[in-house]
């Protein structure tokens, strides 16, 4: 469902401080599939997905969602099916206004079908999806964001995000700022959800715990290009294979 076609996105052409930073030949995405993606610093695992959410248009390549070709359109057209969601809480929700204020902004944007959604009647959908996260944010609706964890915060924009009905899920270490005992529980329920709702998932992560024997696929990412492309849906891999791997690479790359 998401095809990428000899994408190629160099930042700086022609100066001191020209960098490659993303260089994929040929990339295929299965619909609903949930996509794991390890690399090192600079990698170029953020790169890949603003390429996606159409934050990157100074690319060489052509990009495709369901056989159409979406290369020219920006992140404003691509808004009602491609939802990222950051590492810090604060860039995912305004920290003044309330858990329900929210959701509402999120769904109101740039004249959003999922109005519907809100429409009269809806507060009784809006707690049952924030039931979902199992954090009491249902009972919270009035709650500031900013007075929440960084977990809750994250759930909400999680919620807030699935109310556009998205396809396709892009989550850039969305669990990094959070604490270690929240981080897995709420990663399994987005699991749930994009399982549920049919989402089409690509997770950077830094935690190989939460790449392994999760999802469809593991991709290794270094100096921009796909080193290993790893089915995980009926072969698993184990942990000591996967480190294995991700060891190579660094000492490839000059990392180790
Ligand atoms: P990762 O997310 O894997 O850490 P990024 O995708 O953020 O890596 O970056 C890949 C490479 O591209 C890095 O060398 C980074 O410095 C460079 N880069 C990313 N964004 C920009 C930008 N806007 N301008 C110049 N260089 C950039
Ligand atoms: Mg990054």
């Amino acid at each position: 469902m998401i095809r990428l076609e000899n994408i190629n996105v160099t930042f700086g052409k022609g100066t001191e401080t020209e960098v490659c930073a993303l260089d994929i030949p040929a990339l295929e995405l299965f619909e609903g599939s949930w996509n794991n993606v390890i690399g090192p610093n600079g990698s170029g695992k953020s790169t890949l997905l603003k390429v996606i959410c159409g934050q990157i248009l100074s690319l060489e390549g052509k990009i495709f969602i369901t056989g159409k070709n979406i290369t020219g359109s920006g992140a404003s057209k691509r808004f009602d099916y491609v939802q990222m969601i950051e590492q810090d809480p604060r860039n995912n929700t305004v920290a003044s206004m309330t858990i329900e204020e929210n959701l509402r902004l999120y769904a109101f944007r740039r004249g959003s079908p999922a109005l519907s959604f809100l429409k009269s009647g809806s507060v009784a959908e809006i707690r049952k999806l924030l039931a979902r996260f199992d954090m009491g944010l249902e009972d919270r609706l009035h709650s500031q964001a900013g007075l929440l964890s960084g977990g809750q915060r994250q759930a909400v924009a999680v919620a807030a995000v699935l109310l556009r009905n998205p396809k396709i899920l892009l989550l850039d270490e969305f669990t990094a700022a959070i604490d270690p005992k929240t981080a897995p529980k709420l990663l399994n329920i987005v699991k749930q959800l994009a399982a549920d709702f049919k989402i089409t998932v690509i997770m950077v992560s830094h935690d190989l715990e939460q790449v392994i024997n999760s999802g469809d696929r593991i991709f290794i990412l270094s100096s921009g290009k796909v080193a290993e492309d790893i089915a995980t849906a009926s072969v698993k891999i184990t942990k000591a294979e996967l480190v294995a791997k991700y060891t190579r690479v660094l000492e490839e790359e000059g990392v180790l």
